[in-house]
């Protein structure tokens, strides 16, 4: 092989082996926006301990989430429809976040829409107030005093981050046949493959639904069929357990 076949075939080769992560990512990123649709209040704060970089923390100010959540279920028995999954992946947290993160605050804080709106109105028209002789807005400070409203302007304007949770709700509508529902726990999952009916998630006793469901079949099928062995009405003369008539 020459030298540039095989660089060529090694770019392919990564080239695909990058692409395989990338889908393997997605499917994890999928797995946990099916963890999010299941959530409830009592499980919040393992969910934010476990996926710390799933979604922007001010989602967990208020009841934030539970809005976003509701909507993520709508999305889920619907198939992800274009309109929902548009409203899920630009909802406003994500816009709150990022005016957060530009001006250098923690997403953490009390309050992140208020914030965020308070600094959105510093920051319009900042070039333009003198022009037309209003008074300046006010403006941002760092915590050492120093005046940063140029750049927090600047990094407002740049591109947002790109969260997990909005890879996988595009995902989910590119492939909507993968969000499914539990046949048996009534838990959202993300299936492999389109006839999976049961999620393979761990239980309250650590076992699975797939798994539990499958032994219940082998228990019901042994029942109605006498654990393999012939039924005594079906037993034909000649056969083992039958007495030969004398
Ligand atoms: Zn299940």
């Amino acid at each position: 092989m020459s030298s540039r076949r095989f660089s060529e075939t090694e770019k392919r080769l990564r080239l695909s082996s990058k692409r395989i992560e990338e889908e393997r990512a997605l499917l994890d990123a999928a797995d946990v926006l099916a963890a999010f649709a299941n959530l409830e209040p009592a499980g919040v704060e393992a969910f934010r301990q476990l996926h710390l970089d799933f979604i922007p923390a001010v989602w967990w100010a208020k009841s934030n989430w539970l809005q976003e959540r509701n909507l993520l279920l709508k999305a889920w028995r619907a198939g992800f429809p274009a309109d929902l999954t548009l409203k899920l992946t630009t909802a406003r947290l994500f816009g709150v976040a990022h005016i957060l993160a530009s001006a250098g605050l923690p997403a953490g804080i009390p309050n992140p829409s208020f914030t965020a709106q308070m600094i959105t109105d510093a920051l319009d028209n900042f070039d333009g107030r003198s022009l037309i002789g209003l008074a300046p807005n006010r403006k941002i400070l760092a915590p050492d005093g120093t005046d940063i409203t140029k750049e927090v302007k600047r990094r407002v304007e740049s591109d947002p981050q790109v969260w997990p949770y909005q890879r996988a709700v595009l995902f989910l509508h590119v492939e909507p046949w993968r969000a499914k529902v539990c046949q048996e726990c009534g838990r959202r999952f993300v299936a492999d493959h389109a006839r999976r009916k049961y999620c393979s998630i761990a239980g309250e006793g650590g076992s699975r639904c797939s798994a539990l469901v499958i032994k219940r079949q082998h228990l019901d099928w042994g029942r109605e069929n006498n654990w393999g062995r012939e039924k005594s009405n079906t037993k034909k003369s000649g056969q083992r357990g039958v007495r030969p008539i004398n």
